[in-house]
């Protein structure tokens, strides 16, 4: 039987066999596109999630930023930016700063790992359709870009009260943020299905 595509824009059904999977596509209805030619392959996956772990190493490991300011100095790491919010009463938005740049970021790329080495070698990872649809539900909630705006506009607006040095795990984050940019547009469901070498059951 098979498989059966939806427009994303008019919900209209389309066999997914009317045209090979690396051609763009469009409705026939609404012709919003339906499919896009994909070039993307497992090892640039694999090697912007190898890249992501370490940079996400370095952004949690080395001092976010330090402030100078009266002879005083200090410094934080993006945990400890977290932390300083659950300090100050702000418990919800802690829990929310954590899970969103720290456990959603690193569920992501260990999740993408998990599935796309076994595939490099021709191998299937345990409960591999598990963890495609857990990566798609946590893609969502990696919030690493709008820590990082927020990030830059509150160390912006600091630098008229303390001399602010932004710290490795700054430039770290400036990377890590378009590192994951790349790897999620590489990596979207139909792609890894595709590469599980069949469409979503
Ligand atoms: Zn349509």
């Amino acid at each position: 039987m098979p498989l059966v595509m939806l427009c994303p824009a008019c919900d209209l059904a389309h066999r997914c066999t009317a045209a090979p999977a690396f051609v763009r596509t469009r409705c026939v209805r609404c012709h919003k596109p339906l499919q896009v030619a994909r070039d993307a392959t497992i090892d640039t996956a694999i090697a912007l999630a190898a890249c992501a772990s370490v940079l996400m190493f370095l952004a949690n490991v080395y001092p976010l930023v330090a402030m100078h300011v009266n002879g005083a100095s200090r410094q934080t790491t993006l945990i400890g930016a977290a932390l300083g919010l659950y300090d100050q009463h702000y418990k919800m938005l802690a829990v929310l700063v954590f899970l969103t740049i720290f456990v959603a970021p690193l569920l992501h790329v260990v999740t993408l790992l998990y599935v796309l080495v076994p595939m490099w070698i021709g191998r299937s990872a345990y409960g591999q359709n598990f963890v495609i649809r857990l990566i798609t539900r946590v893609r969502p909630w990696s919030f690493t870009e709008v820590f990082l705006l927020g990030s830059v506009v509150a160390l912006v607006r600091l630098a008229k009260f303390a001399h602010v040095v932004p710290g490795i795990a700054l430039w770290s984050c400036v990377l890590l943020m378009l590192c994951l940019s790349a790897m999620t547009s590489r990596t979207s469901s139909e792609q890894l299905w595709q590469w599980a070498g069949r469409g979503p059951p």
